[in-house]
């Protein structure tokens, strides 16, 4: 068993893992599947990280099993193990509904060449050509295209077009028209071409694989152990500094959240004035907002889909979809078969409203707005489920403020940094010797699929470095 207690620790590392999401652990298992020896220290008491669950009385809440692209069954059949890969399973249908249309899709190119032609009169042409550029996307060409030019030279003033492609990514990690279009690309080929994908049996059966992995792999692991300094000496990484007891390592990879890492945990000293300064700028996406619904024992519903994308608003507008007033939200429906051999019913709405917005409130304020998010939700679910609120036996909502509370990320950050923040977390090691970082960045890097392909990247940089 190589879960530990931090207490217990002992002996030099080759790396320190700190934090346990999605990118951490999947470089802790690549490490030490190598043969590296290997730490992993996770400040909460589950790992996963924002890839998480939590039980309320006999429900089980996923907390981001809304779906990914089908690239995540590769990397778990690479990285982690073909048993865990093949529980990767379609999501079946995909809704949305709002005043400009009311549509259903497999979210695969052909389903979405055939209802842009057929449904919204768009040449078949453009959508090929927008599609060709998509997929020519490169993160090193250095384009400075907005999503805003790119919908505006394929689909000019199709706000419903736009609402279509866009909506789904901005529900996601809080994206707007003024992101880099290469951003969308990347995330639009991986996440709008091929389906989307969830995995049988729920967080919960994922992250005890992932720890008979780790255990299979000899990586020690430590929950509710804080990483809270990187020692350095002569310029390089030698130690880390967590729940107050000196832990010796060759390297750190951080997967906790890259401005604490380099500003709170190394130093702002210990990197050039001129990185410091970019680093400075780099945004974080702070915006996700949870109702978690769990159904009285023995209530059920009939199938209404598995992922609603659904809104009130007249227009896609992405700045009314960040804000606490916005009429839009998404419904992530779990049958009991998501779990086979249980028989609970749970529904989690997901929606945006900025950490700014909640951090500003009263505490009083605070609890009657989430309250209040929490009736909104009921109203809007009563459309699909009519007569919902007699069926529930257990409600409750997470803010940017719960976040942060759960994972320690500046702003209750859910899906990294903005675009900026790739280029800094890439070259975290060219500045200080035995520094990495993985995990959700510059929304590329973002998602179950994004966060644990970078672990991959950084778990090679770490490998290289250790030599
Ligand atoms: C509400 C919501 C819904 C989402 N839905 C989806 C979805 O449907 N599909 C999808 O692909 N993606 C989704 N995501 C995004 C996806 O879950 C994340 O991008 C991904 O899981 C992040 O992985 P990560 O490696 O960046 O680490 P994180 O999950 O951010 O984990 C970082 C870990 O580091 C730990 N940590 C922080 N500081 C320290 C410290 N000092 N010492 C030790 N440990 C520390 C934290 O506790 C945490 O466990 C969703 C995210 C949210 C918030």
């Amino acid at each position: 068993m190589s879960e530990k207690n931090i207490c217990d620790i002992c002996g030099e590392y080759d790396v320190l893992v700190a934090g346990g999401g999605l990118g951490g652990l999947t470089a802790a298992n690549l490490l030490s599947s190598g043969g590296r020896k290997v730490l992993l220290a996770e400040q909460h008491f589950e790992l996963g990280g924002l890839a998480g669950y939590f039980r309320r009385k006999n429900h089980i809440f996923d907390v981001a099993l809304h779906g990914f692209p089908i690239g995540m069954k590769k990397t778990l059949r690479k990285y982690w193990s073909k048993e865990m890969a093949d529980r990767i399973i379609q999501v079946k249908s995909i809704r949305f509904d709002n005043p400009q249309f009311s549509i259903d899709t497999e979210f695969t190119r052909d389903d979405f060449t055939r209802i842009l032609v057929e449904k919204f009169n768009i040449n078949r042409e453009t959508v090929d050509a927008f599609y060709a550029e998509l997929g020519a996307m490169n993160f090193y060409d250095g384009n400075n295209e907005t999503n805003r030019d790119l919908f505006e030279k394929y689909f000019p003033r199709r706000n419903d077009v736009v609402r279509l492609l866009m909506e789904p990514i901005s529900y996601a990690n809080g994206s707007t028209l003024d992101e880099p279009a290469i951003t969308y690309g990347i995330v639009f080929s991986n996440f709008m071409s091929k389906g989307v994908y969830t995995f049988l049996g729920g967080t919960d059966l994922m992250i005890k694989m992932m720890k008979d992995c780790l255990d299979k792999n000899g990586a020690d692991y430590c929950v509710r152990a804080r990483l809270e300094k990187i020692l350095i000496s002569g310029g390089k990484v030698n130690g880390a500094i967590v729940n107050g007891k000196k832990i010796k390592c060759r390297a750190v990879l951080s997967n906790a959240n890259l401005l604490s890492t380099i500003l709170d945990f190394a130093g702002e000293e210990n990197f050039s004035p001129d990185f410091i300064r970019q680093v400075k700028k780099v945004r974080l996406n702070t915006s996700s907002c949870q109702v978690y619904i769990g159904l009285k024992k023995g209530k059920s519903f009939d199938y209404i889909g598995d992922l609603l994308f659904t809104s009130e608003e007249p227009r896609y507008d992405s700045e009314r979809l960040l804000s606490a007033e916005g009429k839009s939200r998404t419904f992530s429906v779990y049958y009991p078969d998501i779990r086979p051999g249980a028989d609970d019913y749970t529904v989690v709405a997901s929606m945006n409203a900025g950490y700014g917005e909640w951090a500003a409130m009263s505490s009083d304020k605070y609890r009657t707005e989430k309250k209040r998010m929490e009736e909104r939700t009921l109203v809007s679910l009563d459309k699909y489920i009519p007569g919902i609120r007699e069926k529930i036996d257990h409600i409750e909502s997470a803010t940017p403020l719960t976040f942060k509370r759960y994972t320690m990320h500046g702003g209750g950050s859910s899906f990294g940094t903005k675009f900026e923040g790739l280029n800094i977390s890439m070259k975290l090691h060219e500045q200080l010797s035995g520094l990495f970082h993985t995990g959700s960045a510059g929304i590329i890097m973002s998602g179950w699929l994004g966060a644990a392909n970078y672990g991959v990247i950084s778990a090679n940089n770490v490998d290289r470095y250790l030599g």
